[in-house]
């Protein structure tokens, strides 16, 4: 299908309209996926306000997309009509680089992300290169797996690169991705503390199996972590107190940094060095560790808690998200 129907950004901070655009003919490694749902990560509010300086308008946003596949290019492999799928951050990378031939195809110099010069998932139709269109477990349930494509595989990724159940993971910041990286974390065997600078999650934090939690402006329950945290997962994209949460890290322990922080963040060397630490940063994942991700979800009911709204209330639904009122990610369900 060429002509699709998508909600549109026309230029930085404006209203969303709805329109029809043209997609023009389906290349041969993609395939074209008929969206049934689609998150609303963070990432596209920083995208419609530009705060990243490279956003391209007009933009069709949304990349925690859930669908079944309508048409497949003439060299599309492994996939077929009638499918589901999900596509996330990237829809698209080279496969001839080094990264992606070893399987790190997210971090390849030329990954194509669903949403900057390209239509991402508040539309009717949606196009990934078709190594990109992540087949989805049976078991899993549809309508509350989208925010797992990009939230959900952010956090997971580093949990499998640097966590062991034994260890102690911190989670700063419980929104859309936070509140997921707690329930891996939980799942994956680990003591969890969440960060939250918001009083009235706490409860809901410890619910999605935070054994502890505190606030993320409190200097004296930093204190009092100073040394236990192996992995702190930093889902914030706000200046925090760096130094004291460098203070809760383990001997070994790594500070690992997935929010999109503008502001630099300084550290002085010295508590780092003395107990071997890191501070790191990542993003999303690849296609077959988003492929682990939804199986580690399916079998251990790890899913996120979702708001659905109709996809004609994009502009509410953006607003909410702007306000800090989601709890704890929103998902927009297609209504053309
Ligand atoms: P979100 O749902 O808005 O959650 C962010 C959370 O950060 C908020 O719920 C809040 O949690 C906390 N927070 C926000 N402002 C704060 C402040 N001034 N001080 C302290 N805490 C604050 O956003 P999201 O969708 O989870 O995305 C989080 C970040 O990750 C964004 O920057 C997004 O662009 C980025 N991201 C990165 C990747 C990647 O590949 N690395 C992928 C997806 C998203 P509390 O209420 O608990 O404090
Ligand atoms: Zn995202």
């Amino acid at each position: 299908m060429s002509m699709i129907d998508a909600w549109v950004a026309p230029g930085a901070k404006q209203k969303i309209v709805r329109q029809q655009i043209d997609l023009g003919p389906l290349a041969s490694d993609d395939v074209e996926v008929a969206v049934e749902h689609c998150g609303l990560c963070h990432s596209d509010l920083s995208m419609l306000n530009n705060e990243w300086g490279f956003a391209r308008y007009p933009a069709v946003f949304g990349h925690e997309v859930v669908g079944r596949v309508t048409a497949i290019g003439s060299s599309a492999k492994g996939l077929k009509v009638g499918q589901r799928v999900g596509v996330g951050w990237n829809s698209g990378s080279c496969m001839h680089c080094r990264q992606c031939k070893s399987g790190e195809q997210h971090l390849c110099a030329r990954a194509q992300p669903t949403i900057v010069g390209h239509r991402g998932g508040f539309a009717s139709h949606v196009r990934s290169h078709w190594a990109w269109a992540i087949p989805l477990p049976e078991n899993l349930n549809i309508a509350d797996a989208g925010p797992l494509l990009c939230g959900g595989i952010t956090v997971f990724n580093p949990i499998m690169m640097f966590a062991r159940p034994t260890h102690h993971i911190g989670v700063v910041g419980i929104g859309g991705l936070g509140h997921m990286a707690v329930k891996f974390a939980k799942a994956y065997g680990c003591e969890v503390t969440a960060f939250t600078s918001s009083e009235d999650k706490f409860g809901e934090a410890r619910s999605f199996g935070a054994h502890n939690v505190v606030s993320s402006r409190d200097a004296g329950a930093f204190k009092k972590l100073a040394g236990k945290i192996d992995l702190l997962i930093v889902t914030v994209n706000a200046s925090m107190d760096w130094d004291g949460l460098i203070g809760t890290l383990a001997p070994n322990g790594r500070m690992h940094v997935v929010g999109a922080v503008l502001e630099p963040i300084p550290f002085s060397v010295f508590p780092l060095l003395m107990k071997q630490g890191s501070i790191g940063a990542s993003p999303t994942g690849s296609p077959v560790a988003m492929q682990t991700m939804l199986e580690f979800a399916a079998r251990h009911n790890v899913a996120p808690q979702t708001e659905h709204y109709p996809m004609s209330q994009i502009n509410e639904a953006f607003a909410r998200l702007e306000a800090g009122k989601a709890r704890y990610r929103i998902v927009l369900d297609v209504d053309f």
